[in-house]
């Protein structure tokens, strides 16, 4: 079998298997009330919001399979572990609340057992329910990385959620990456590193791409309504953002969604082209045209700036998306007969100073079979290894794990990774994340629609962007914002 046919087929056998139309199936001159395109969870939440309140609704999805940045991946176990999005905590409501009514359950990520710290090639083990919390036992830069997290939560708390670019200090904070604030707060190795360390976790970015006003409004927005964001909730296990896992996998989630709306979804469908004219919007994808009353654009900024509109949008969202790069991450997830290092009173967490994969988890499903260790690659270390082959990047990465969890490390049943940076309809990830001059110059173009063009995503919510909680939240006012609309 070609490698074009397999693509084909194993799409059509996702795509039969969630009840949404294959690639090809999307008739030309389709028209419905709203098209919304991209089949992550903001699109497919924002579909279903527009299809329950009785409005036709179809959905354009450039790949062969749905969930976009989330990503499921068989253990061989009847299992699924996750290559992209997997983790959820406190004060995620919207998520959690969408998991539960499609019937998906969540359980206890494994955080039972000392982390390891493995740095200037020591290791050492600690707990994670110390005064320090997740912080490592750094001789020096742990007590400065703590005052940091606090002083950087007092910052986020003066920056609007909604609107960071009208915080007292925006010009300042706007004007400097998040590097030089390290610089500045931090005096020792150790406290640099943990900062920088962080910020590779968080954002898979270095800490010199980011704009210090966006790094706080992302802290700022990592909590809800009734709790302010919290810098210790972005980094944390237990209470934290990475609380929770999905039984069965994340996947569950948006092809759930996919399946109610059945045909409505067409996948193999990248949209090349919007046009608006007078009474609507004409959107040409490879798959076949559609005409709407309004659009929804739920796709990540740098994949919006790959669409052509006409008449061209305004240069401040142009722009806006121009500037707007995604973050460079690798995910390795090793698998064992069993997690052979919860005997060895070990949560499967390690932070680490050798590359590549500096920062690790526990990825066992809920059953506890296989053992999986799941390593993130990062950063300036995934850019290194963008174009490096599947056998290099397991060596190193088992390398890693056998230095933090011992040598059984080296002999996984199994192996597998995604390459973010290298996949067209993500270009990168987690988030896209804005450097020094985006968000003052550009940020209230991020929601405003443009004439019957409506904007969704992860990128564009008010409380946890960059995660699937932000994705939905967003869903649900795009869909609003076109209800009200038409
Ligand atoms: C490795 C990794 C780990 C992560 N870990 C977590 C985690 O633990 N917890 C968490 O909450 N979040 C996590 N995230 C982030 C989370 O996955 C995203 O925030 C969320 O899934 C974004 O959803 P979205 O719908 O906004 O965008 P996407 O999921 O990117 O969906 C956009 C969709 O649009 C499609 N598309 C793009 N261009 C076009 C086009 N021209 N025409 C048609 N379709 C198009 C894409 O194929 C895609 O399906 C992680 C992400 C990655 C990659």
């Amino acid at each position: 079998m070609s490698a074009l046919t397999r693509r084909l087929f194993l799409g059509g056998a996702a795509a039969t298997a969630a009840g949404v139309a294959t690639p090809g199936s999307a008739a030309a001159g389709t028209s419905a009330d709203v098209v919304v395109i991209g089949a992550g969870l903001a699109g497919l939440t924002a579909a279903r919001e527009i299809s329950r309140a009785g409005r036709s609704v179809v959905v354009l999805e450039a790949r062969d399979r749905v969930g976009g940045r989330v990503l499921g991946r068989p253990l061989g176990t009847g299992d699924f572990t996750e290559l992209g999005a997997e983790f959820i905590g406190p004060t995620q409501d919207r998520i959690a609340a969408l998991a539960a009514e499609l019937g998906v359950p969540t359980y206890r990520t494994y955080d039972t057992g000392d982390y390891i710290y493995y740095r200037n090639g020591q290791r050492s083990r600690y707990s994670s329910s110390g005064p320090l919390g997740p912080i490592p036992p750094d001789p020096t830069g742990a007590i400065e990385a703590g005052i940091a997290i606090q002083l950087l939560n007092q910052q986020a708390a003066e920056v609007p959620v909604d609107a960071p670019w009208r915080a007292e200090n925006a010009e300042e904070w706007d004007s400097q990456t998040f590097h030089t604030w390290i610089q500045q707060h931090a005096q020792t190795d150790g406290g640099r590193f943990l900062l920088r360390l962080a910020t590779r976790a968080i954002f898979s970015a270095e800490p010199r791409d980011l704009s210090l006003l966006y790094v706080l409004a992302y802290i700022a927005q990592a909590g809800n309504e009734d709790h302010p964001g919290d810098l210790t909730r972005l980094v944390s296990t237990t209470g934290g953002a990475q609380m929770y896992r999905f039984v069965g996998g994340s996947q569950r989630i948006p092809e759930r969604l996919a399946a109610a709306l059945g045909d409505r979804v067409r996948l193999g469908a990248p949209v090349r082209h919007i046009s608006q004219e007078p009474g609507g919007v004409r959107v040409i994808s490879d798959a076949g045209t559609v005409t709407a009353q309004r659009v929804v654009v739920a796709v990540p900024p740098p994949l919006a700036a790959r669409i052509s509109y006409d008449p061209a949008l305004p240069a401040a969202r142009d722009q806006l998306t121009q500037r707007f790069p995604m973050g460079s991450v690798i995910k390795v997830v090793a698998t064992y007969r069993r997690p052979f290092w919860r005997a060895d009173g070990l949560a499967g967490q390690a932070v680490s100073d050798t590359g590549p994969a500096q920062v690790t988890f526990d990825n066992t499903p809920h059953d506890g079979v296989p053992g999986a260790l799941m390593g993130f690659i990062e950063a300036d270390d995934a850019r290194a290894l963008d174009a490096a082959d599947t056998a290099r990047i397991r060596r190193e990465t088992l390398r890693n794990f056998a230095d933090y969890f011992g040598p059984q490390a080296l002999d996984p049943t199994g192996f597998i990774l995604s390459r973010w940076d290298n996949d067209i309809w993500s270009r990168g990830c987690p988030v896209a994340f804005a450097p020094p001059g985006l968000l003052l110059g550009y940020g209230p173009a991020i929601r405003e629609p443009v004439g019957r063009i409506h904007w969704a995503g992860t990128e564009t919510s008010t409380y946890w962007t960059g995660y699937m909680d932000g994705a939905v939240r967003s869903g649900h006012r795009a869909a609003r914002e076109v209800l009200t609309a038409l």
